[in-house]
């Protein structure tokens, strides 16, 4: 059966948690693409590519390989530049202090999305990110739009930096999630927005089990 879950939202609402699990409990494959736009921003940091230099971006994009390889022993899909697992890097600060600009740029927008449309050919997916039920399956059969109060989103985003050895004061967790947040509602492609058909999910006051069932009923029902 080849249905496609679309999670959207803002940063740090728990999508990818909760997208995991889902997918997890269905036998389903998971397709983080926040994860995408990150490394994209990694490969041209690395290669000093100012982001407006256009001609540049879209030689990159045609040289860089984005995939995901599966660990065996979390069982988590890792984000690979050119077949190297580069999950650690593309969740530091210095990557989302820059990658809303990064996708805020229609020729990478198109070429991630396009590579995220052949990603789920083939078999049941669930993909979190911010324009998944508008523009890349805009008839996805199941869309959740989640959002969350922005302080405990960023004290989610605290912690999870913290095991990672990243010691971060909350205040500029706060502001990056509101920056990345304008950017991305008011970019001119593909904006982050609810989908008309999409059901909203405030996840402030909720635990990650009952996001999932919240998903999981959408699916069945
Ligand atoms: O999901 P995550 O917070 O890792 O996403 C990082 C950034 O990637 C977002 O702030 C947004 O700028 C961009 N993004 C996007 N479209 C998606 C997923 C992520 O523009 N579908």
């Amino acid at each position: 059966q080849k249905i496609v879950i679309a999670i959207d939202g803002y940063s740090s609402c728990g999508k990818s948690t909760t997208a995991k699990a889902v997918a997890a409990e269905l036998g389903y494959a998971y397709i983080d693409t926040g994860a995408m736009y990150r490394g994209v921003t990694l490969y041209l940091l690395e290669n000093g590519i100012a982001f407006d230099d256009l001609p540049r971006i879209e030689q990159a994009l045609h040289e860089m390989q984005v995939s995901f390889k599966r660990n065996r022993q979390t069982g988590r899909n890792e984000l690979c530049l050119d077949g190297k697992v580069r999950e650690d890097e593309i969740r530091q600060m210095r990557i989302s202090n820059s990658v809303s600009e990064v996708s805020g740029l229609p020729l990478v927008r198109h070429a991630m999305v396009r590579q995220q449309q052949q990603m789920a050919r083939r078999r049941g997916v669930v993909m979190d990110g911010r324009d998944i039920g508008t523009t890349v399956f805009p008839d996805a059969e199941v869309k959740v739009f989640m959002t969350a109060e922005v302080l405990t989103r960023a004290l989610r985003r605290q912690e999870e930096l913290a095991t990672k050895n990243e010691h971060v004061p909350v205040e500029d967790i706060v502001d990056n999630l509101q920056k990345r947040d304008h950017l991305d509602s008011t970019r001119t492609e593909s904006p982050l927005r609810r989908a008309s058909d999409a059901v909203l999910l405030d996840t402030t006051h909720m635990m990650i089990d009952e996001q999932v069932d919240f998903v999981l009923e959408r699916v069945s029902a």
